[in-house]
């Protein structure tokens, strides 16, 4: 079955197949802004940050920070994009009151970053592989304020000017998982790449969905893009909607109409903002200003050599070298600071282990704490000390469970956790044996049954013998000697 088939079958809109390309704006991580030295960080009083390049006082002269250029071709390295040595800015007109000098300075035909790709880890530990467009640099607008007075707007000019890589996508998810998914991928990568925050919340990560349904293996339906959408949660509900509206238009002998739209976060419902603007409504051209930009192959070839190692990278090596499944693997890079968290412990140790104890125990502990992983009490040297317990027998992984609430109860380590409660699990032959011949006296009944063929009671004597230890004998050792014992 192809991907198109399947996903026809699954998606819960009959005869018709959602078709989605993403455009993400990021805000690129810099000190200062695209083409100005005014400071780029967040949640300064309003026009605090703010050169006279950014509030476009005549004659005022744009100059390319190259640092923000460095960053944009590092993230199109990181996404296996083609990065062009030749790329050219272009004025983007439109008007607008947070946008001072009545365009935009963008990049259109000629961007720093061509065709790249990039691989969706699915829930189901499944991948697909979506297709990156290109990349291109611009400057963000400013803010208009409209709730400060009530009856005056006022403009914020903090933002104008700040870089923003605009990441565009091929038309190649095909529900909202998978967009989900996009968005998460694609914020893990920019911030294993240090190039973005990936913080959706403050704005520097924001999406534009583009949206349409067709009949599966048709031609394209017209799309409907909707605007800034800011949580990934919230990109998967106005997908969901917007594809059932426009569904609904088609069924009911209408045609979708292109526009723009927003997603209404309360409501969960899109609306139209306006109809959708082609590119000669812009009249884009090359902004005199500005040289084009010019890269040297070598300095490229730096950037590449310096990048880390990628989440895909290492997701392969977390299944190879450890052993991990695909799924396992998946959620452990989702976060550099989780994946080095779980290198840490799985160091010297078994790797699959770890991996169950970092992602079930560890992180369920950390949920509940509500705490960073810098400020939990549980480090990976505590960790693996506990899972070091486990694989000398010293105890079983069940009693480890409750050594290791302990120890995020009292800070204290696994080893003294086990000493203080006498938790050590007893492996010695000799001592289960005892245990064993206490509950056969007690069950000698029990134990004529088993002998006259009543198997099934074999789970019974392994409960009562585990239960007379106090749950620390080894389970393994109970079983062999029960055999032994009760065959007679
Ligand atoms: P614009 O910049 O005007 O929005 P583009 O042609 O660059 O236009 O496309 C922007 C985004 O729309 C891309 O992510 C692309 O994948 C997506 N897209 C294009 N056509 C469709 C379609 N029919 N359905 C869904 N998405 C589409
Ligand atoms: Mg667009």
């Amino acid at each position: 079955m192809s991907a198109d088939e399947k996903n026809y079958i699954q998606g819960a809109t009959g005869a018709w197949e959602i078709v989605i390309g993403m455009e993400v704006h990021a805000q690129i991580s810099s000190k200062a802004k695209l083409f100005s030295g005014a400071s780029a960080t967040f949640g300064a009083e309003p026009n605090a940050q703010v050169s006279l390049v950014d509030a476009a006082m005549p004659g005022m002269l744009p100059v390319i920070n190259a640092y923000c250029v460095e960053q944009a071709v590092r993230t199109g390295l990181g996404l296996k994009a083609q990065i062009n040595l030749f790329s050219v800015f272009d004025r983007k007109n439109y008007f607008f009151p947070d946008l001072p000098q009545g365009y935009q300075i963008s990049q259109y035909k000629q961007p720093v970053v061509g065709e790249g790709k990039l691989i969706l880890d699915m829930p189901d530990g499944s991948s697909r592989e979506v297709g990156i467009t290109r990349l291109h640099l611009e400057q963000d607008a400013g803010k208009s304020l409209h709730d400060q007075s009530p009856n005056q707007s006022y403009i914020d000019l903090n933002r104008s000017g700040v870089a923003l890589m605009e990441i565009v996508s091929e038309p190649d998810m095909r529900n909202s998982e998978e967009a989900g998914a996009y968005l998460k991928k694609l914020r893990t990568i920019l911030r294993y790449l240090g190039t973005c925050d990936g913080n959706m919340e403050e704005g520097s990560m924001r999406a534009d969905v583009n949206v349409s349904v067709r009949k599966p293996g048709g031609p394209l339906g017209t799309r409907c893009e909707i605007k800034n959408v800011n949580s990934v949660r919230f990109v998967m509900q106005a997908i969901e909607y917007e594809a059932r509206r426009q569904i609904d238009v088609i069924e009911g002998g209408g045609q979708v109409a292109q526009e723009t739209r927003l997603f209404d976060s309360g409501k969960g419902v899109t609306r139209a903002m306006r109809s959708k603007e082609d590119a000669h409504d812009y009249r884009y051209f090359p902004d005199p200003d500005l040289l084009p930009l010019e890269l040297d192959a070598g300095w490229v070839e730096n950037i590449k050599t310096s990048l880390p190692e990628l989440p895909d990278e290492k997701k392969a090596r977390f299944i190879d070298k450890l052993g991990l499944s695909p799924y396992d693997a998946a959620v452990l890079v989702a976060e550099k600071e989780s994946a080095d968290f779980y290198e840490a412990v799985a160091k010297g140790r078994d790797g699959k282990l770890c991996a169950n104890w970092v992602i079930t125990e560890y992180f369920g502990a950390l949920n509940k704490s509500g705490k960073s992983m810098a400020d939990f009490v549980i480090m990976p040297e505590k960790l693996g000390g506990l899972i070091d317990l486990i694989a000398d027998n010293t105890i079983s992984n069940r009693l480890a469970k409750d050594v290791f609430a302990l120890m995020v109860e009292t800070g204290k380590d696994a080893a003294t956790v086990v000493d203080e409660k006498g938790m050590r699990q007893v492996t010695d032959t000799g001592a289960i044996e005892a245990v064993i011949d206490q509950v056969m006296a007690a069950n000698a009944d029990k134990v004529a049954e088993y002998r006259s063929g009543k198997d099934k009671l074999f789970g019974f004597f392994v409960g009562q013998t585990m239960k007379a230890s106090g749950g620390k004998a080894n389970p393994a050792a109970v079983n062999d000697l029960l055999k032994k014992k009760l065959a007679g």
